[in-house]
């Protein structure tokens, strides 16, 4: 069997997914594309096809693999300068670099069309710095060691041409940082050993739920395999390495038997062995066992601090919904609770148009509506620290519509509330996700929609954008006003909870 790029992409993204693709229970798969993954796949297409429509390249992207290999190969001796989908193949490798370019020694190099950033980390302010994405890096070394292998190729070096156009140099040698200090081409190596043995069934290894489970098309097989096991996974905030490390020092694999474990024991072995347990300090260990006891024993929610919130007329329950793929704002959506009439209302800022204009005015609204309300008088609820990144991006992208100062003051406010941080530090809860829609739900609240969720409402919006259908266009709305009654849901439940511990004092 071939090792290709995209099992290399598939086993950094999960190391689970590689043996399930093959070894799985395939009736379990779901067969539908997801449309948040076929959208994003889409514009990957459109993205390639802008790209490489302003240059002379071969095009070898049909055919028989066999034939575009053999294609491939002739167009590199014969030094054609650009070809488009060339395909390699050399021993157990299968690599389709998007493009192969001749470097002025004769050799080629391999550069992959991406339409993301071709770095990651970089600085926002200076616009500098970052470093190869290893999803990226992988694939490229992929493609190198086959070039390599077949004679093309000499160095260890590849490009991207990321979502600006920009081509940027993949080094492959380079390190890949101070913490992982081995270099691009030996984390490949490494990656590609893993996934030889999964793929020949050498090895198996566990699922392990995580948020980028939800996108899997293996979500709901691996998700009724942790229930049925009572993996360590299913509790919050424990995930593929803390569980592995667990498994294998301690021995226990299931939710109700960590619940027990001894701290003193589990400390005198790790002050005699640094290798014990490394990576799940005591504190973690303590919080995995308080969790799996509420969790395994469906004890209720606990709240751990005197938590108070601000007592105020307006009540404001704020959600945005973004396009990363584009860094693009849609939507300031605001469910406020007047405490003095007893009146609700959802108030949308919607950008009706993608366009810098759209995304401004949407902005706008929303500033002039919070400026409308008495300062003093009016709290803010959110969920997760999203909108506080996103807010200070817009700041400098529309400095006229509001003031770095105000958004900061904003934000600083101890009537702007992040409930998440809350729900973090001072609370625990008998689910697995401590996400809003699974607390929300656990209080009782539905989304009206059938398939609530943010990937979702991206695809929508896009779609909206195309044929400017207004039913589309009242799903989003309704989606983000049912997000920000999750909101004020889960701030009722949270006050509620602290307030009946407040009784029993
Ligand atoms: S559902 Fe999660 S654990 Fe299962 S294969 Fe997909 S990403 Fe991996």
């Amino acid at each position: 069997m071939h090792i290709t790029a995209s099992q290399l992409y598939n086993y950094i993204v999960c190391p689970h997914r590689v043996w399930r693709d093959v070894y799985g229970p395939q009736d379990e798969k779901i067969q539908k594309p997801n449309p948040f993954v076929q959208m994003l796949w889409d514009k990957g297409v459109q993205h390639e096809k802008n790209v490489v429509e302003g240059m002379e390249v071969l095009n070898l992207s049909t055919g028989s693999r066999e034939e575009r290999f053999e294609k491939t190969r002739q167009a590199m001796k014969d030094g054609v300068d650009w070809i488009y989908q060339g395909v390699l193949i050399h021993d157990n490798l299968l690599g389709i670099p998007d493009l192969l370019k001749k470097m002025p020694d004769g050799h080629y190099i391999p550069v992959d069309v991406k339409s993301g950033m071709g770095l990651e980390g970089v600085d926002e302010e200076t616009e500098e710095g970052g470093k190869p994405k290893k999803h990226y890096a992988a694939q490229l070394c992929l493609y190198v060691e086959a070039l390599q292998n077949l004679g093309f190729a000499e160095e260890n070096k590849a490009k991207v041409i990321d979502i600006h156009g920009n081509e940027i140099d993949y080094n492959l040698d380079d390190m890949m940082g101070k913490r992982t200090p081995i270099t691009w081409w030996e984390f490949y190596q490494q990656i590609k050993y893993e996934v030889q043995k999964l793929l020949e069934n050498r090895e198996q290894n566990k699922p392990a739920m995580a948020g980028v489970c939800k996108l899997c098309p293996w979500y709901n097989s691996c998700k009724a395999w942790a229930k049925e096991e009572h993996d360590l996974t299913n509790i919050f905030y424990l995930g593929r390495s803390k569980r592995d490390k667990i498994n294998e020092d301690l021995g226990i694999e299931r939710v109700e038997d960590i619940i027990n474990v001894d701290l003193e024991e589990i400390k005198e072995r790790k002050e005699k062995n640094k290798q014990f347990l490394s990576g799940v300090g005591e504190k973690t260990l303590a919080k995995i066992m308080v969790r799996a006891d509420i969790l395994a024993n469906d004890k209720g929610p606990v709240v751990y601090d005197n938590i108070t919130f601000p007592e105020v007329t307006y009540e404001l329950f704020f959600d945005i919904e973004d396009d990363p793929t584009q860094d693009f704002v849609y939507l300031h959506g605001v469910y406020e609770r007047n405490n003095e009439t007893g009146k609700e209302q959802f108030l949308d800022f919607t950008a009706k148009e993608c366009t810098p204009k759209g995304e401004k005015e949407a902005w706008a609204g929303f500033w002039d509506y919070i400026h409308s309300l008495p300062k003093n008088d009016c709290a803010v609820y959110y969920y997760s620290p999203h909108e506080k990144t996103v807010y200070k991006k817009m700041q400098k992208l529309y400095p006229d519509v509001v003031s770095k100062e105000e958004v900061d003051d904003f934000y600083d406010s101890p009537n702007v509330i992040d409930l998440y941080q809350i729900v973090l530090k001072s609370t625990d809860w008998p689910l697995s996700s401590y996400g809003i829609k699974a607390i929300a739900v656990y209080l009782g609240f539905s989304w009206r929609d059938k398939d609530p969720s943010g990937a979702n409402s991206i695809e929508w919006y896009n779609n909206y954008l195309k044929t400017n259908d207004k039913k589309i266009l009242q799903r989003i709305l309704d989606y983000n006003e049912d997000d920000c009654k999750a909101t004020m849901v889960v701030k009722d439940g949270i006050e509620k909870l602290a307030n009946s511990i407040r009784t029993k004092l």
